[in-house]
């Protein structure tokens, strides 16, 4: 009850991972809220476009909607390709992190991650979604900077730290000490990607055709960035419609045809890895040298990653904790430390 009564009192905040596969929303003091798929799903009607689901229920659609629903993933390549529905869908999972607790009168102040290479434009117009939707403050975090925070790495130690933070859409990486940002790149090549290249091995391999939801299960079930590294053969089934035959099938599949499948995405993300190991000061070097290299994102659930990164660079490399929820703590942590209050200002610009 008295919580209840000092919340009323005081604005409240959220930190908000907005995803290209997943948003999630932290509350300090309560933990993640809110953890959805980033999908809507809209319907015409009468010519006009509503949304009809957001999130999790709005996944189950993909690739099973009718003419007049469609499903949209609002940030799909990393950056919002639609304004109105990403405002929508933002607007749609502060309400349910806020519940019955008056969100909108109470205009609350929000920490949201953005990709490192987001242009200034680009930030605006994420800034703004939280804004249009009821926020009094906007402070903006770069990604890899909030996801080694929530990964636990000693940001605020004049030690240099790396993590590399692979979503769906968007791979990142960060190089951070004493609570700043060094260096930081972002690329479109992650989850998603590796989703195209299973779906498209197994049409040539197989000649079938299969949705991209089935390839992001299968890949989730038996993918590896690394042939013959299991020691058990592990395999998996997917079904799909046969090319040529038109008719429904299922073919089995295994780990090390998945790594074959994934082995250029997978390059394309070490290459991002090596790029930003490439710009490290001399100094920085030495501490990656010693600390190693942190990943966090769902796409550092890909069974060898690690392994494969760590034999390219010869650095240690370990899988944070929880992965998939390291920015959404990071950020929320931000949210609470007035030393990155400030610097969020800053590189957000005047609000
Ligand atoms: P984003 O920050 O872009 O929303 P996330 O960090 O939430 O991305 O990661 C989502 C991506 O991680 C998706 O492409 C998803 O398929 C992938 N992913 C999740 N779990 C696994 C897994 N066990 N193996 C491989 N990829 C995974
Ligand atoms: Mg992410």
């Amino acid at each position: 009850m008295e919580l209840g009564l000092f919340r009323s009192w005081n604005p409240r905040q959220f930190a908000i991972d907005l995803g290209t596969a997943n948003t999630l929303v932290y509350v300090p003091g309560e933990g993640i809220v809110v953890d959805e798929p980033s999908v809507v799903a809209v319907q015409l009607v009468n010519g006009v476009q509503r949304v009809r689901s957001v999130g999790r229920d709005a996944k189950t659609l993909i690739g099973k909607t009718s003419e007049d629903i469609r499903t949209c993933r609002p940030l799909s390549d990393g950056v919002i390709k639609d304004l109105d529905l990403a405002e929508q869908m933002i607007r749609h999972f502060i309400e349910k992190a806020a519940g019955a607790r008056a969100f909108i009168a109470r205009g609350p102040e929000i920490a949201i991650g953005v990709p490192a290479a987001s242009t200034e434009v680009e930030r605006r117009v994420i800034q703004a979604a939280p804004l249009n939707a009821g926020a009094r403050e906007v402070w903006l975090i770069e990604e890899p900077m909030a996801a080694a925070i929530g990964a636990g790495l000693p940001v605020d130690e004049p030690v240099g730290s790396i993590v590399v933070d692979i979503g769906g859409g968007t791979t990142g990486v960060g190089i951070i000490a004493l609570k700043r940002p060094t260096y930081s790149i972002s690329e479109r090549v992650g989850g998603d990607k590796m989703d195209d290249a299973v779906a498209a091995y197994i049409r040539m391999k197989y000649n079938l055709e299969i949705g991209l939801v089935s390839a992001e299960r299968i890949k989730k079930e038996i993918g590896s960035a690394a042939a013959g590294a299991e020691p058990e053969k592990i395999v998996g089934h997917v079904g799909g419609r046969d090319v040529t035959a038109g008719s429904l099938r299922e073919v089995e599949l295994t780990a090390d045809e998945m790594a074959e499948a994934l082995q250029d995405v997978v390059q394309q993300i070490l290459d991002l890895g090596s790029r930003a190991l490439g710009n490290a000061g001399a100094e920085i070097a030495s501490d990656i040298i010693n600390h190693g290299l942190v990943l966090t994102g769902g796409g550092s659930l890909l069974r060898n990653i690690d392994t494969v990164l760590r034999d390219q660079t010869g650095l240690p490399v370990r899988v944070a904790d929880d992965p998939l929820r390291c920015v959404a703590l990071g950020a929320g942590r931000a949210l609470q430390d007035p030393d990155y209050r400030t610097q969020l200002h800053a590189s957000s610009g005047a609000i």
